[in-house]
């Protein structure tokens, strides 16, 4: 008999930070053509509640945006428990938001490292432990993905010579998927898994400030030679969400067209 290999979210609540644009839009889109219902968190973007009501009534699953600041913990904890009654119970997570600052190190200011850690390792923190915390008072399982990215692993070079100027971005994806271990450690006793999901370069907004000549050297450095598309991020995240991942905690997996073996 072939094996076969189909994930459902039927019934399912799936919280994506971000999920309004960018890598988590797709993962917003995945989640619900899979059949899952989508709570998506999202900063400030004026037109996120109707790209979420979009993506709901093109899949016909329930969808709604819920304007909340990662980094804010009782606002964080206030969404997620909204969330849960309103279209739980929560059954997985994307923690997906994130940001960069582009600036040489010498111009990096306090407010620059707050602004990124705010976000990127703190936010992933605070919205991992707002859904553990719902799962935990329920006996509930649940799996929780982190956006991480390769940077966590690598310096990007504007060209043969140069590092990209990012370093407070670099640094805290290294923090966040050494956070992930140490969630996945400390949660396993409940059930709940922790993995790291980590990019190569996406076509997104993030992305968008490279001129072409970074552009062209980036895609050189990928033995794919292109940047991703968005939806490419999303086929691992349904994976680990899923049952088909019991076995799977702590660990980070890069999805870079094997940008970091070459
Ligand atoms: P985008 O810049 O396109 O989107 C960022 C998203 O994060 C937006 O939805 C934004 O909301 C949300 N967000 C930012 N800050 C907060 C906050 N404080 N509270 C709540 N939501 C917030 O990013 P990408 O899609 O490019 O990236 C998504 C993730 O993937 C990030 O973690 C990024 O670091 C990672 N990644 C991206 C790569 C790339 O090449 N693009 C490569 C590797 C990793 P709003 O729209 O309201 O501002």
């Amino acid at each position: 008999m072939s094996p076969s290999f189909s994930i459902s979210y039927a019934n399912q609540c799936i919280v994506i930070t971000g999920g309004n644009r960018g890598i988590g839009h797709a993962f917003s889109e995945a989640v619900a053509k899979a059949g899952g219902n989508i709570a998506v968190i999202y900063r400030s973007a004026p037109d996120a509640e109707k790209v979420v009501e979009e993506i709901g009534k093109k899949y016909n699953v329930k969808a709604k945006a819920y304007k909340c600041d990662v980094s804010n913990t009782a606002l964080t904890d206030e969404t997620m428990q909204k969330i849960d009654k309103e279209l739980g119970p929560i059954t997985g997570l994307i923690a997906n938001a994130g940001v960069s600052v582009v600036k040489p190190a010498f111009e990096l200011t306090q407010d620059d490292f707050n602004y990124v850690y705010n976000v990127n390792v703190f936010g992933v923190f605070n919205t991992a432990r707002a859904v553990a915390k719902v799962w935990k008072e329920r006996g509930h399982k649940g799996s929780i993905v982190i956006n991480s990215s390769m940077s966590s692993q690598i310096i990007n070079k504007v060209n043969n010579n140069s590092p990209l100027t990012q370093v407070f971005y670099n640094s805290s994806k290294a923090a966040v998927s050494n956070l992930t271990k140490g969630l996945a450690g400390e949660w396993a006793q409940y059930g709940i898994r922790v993995n790291a999901l980590s990019p190569g370069y996406v076509n997104t907004d993030q992305t968008a400030f490279m001129d072409k000549n970074i552009r062209d050297f980036q895609a050189s450095q990928v033995p794919m030679g292109r940047f991703a598309e968005p939806h490419e991020m999303t086929g691992l995240a349904l994976l680990l969400l899923s049952e088909h991942a019991s076995y799977m905690t702590g660990a980070e997996y890069f999805v870079d067209g094997g940008q970091l073996v070459y």
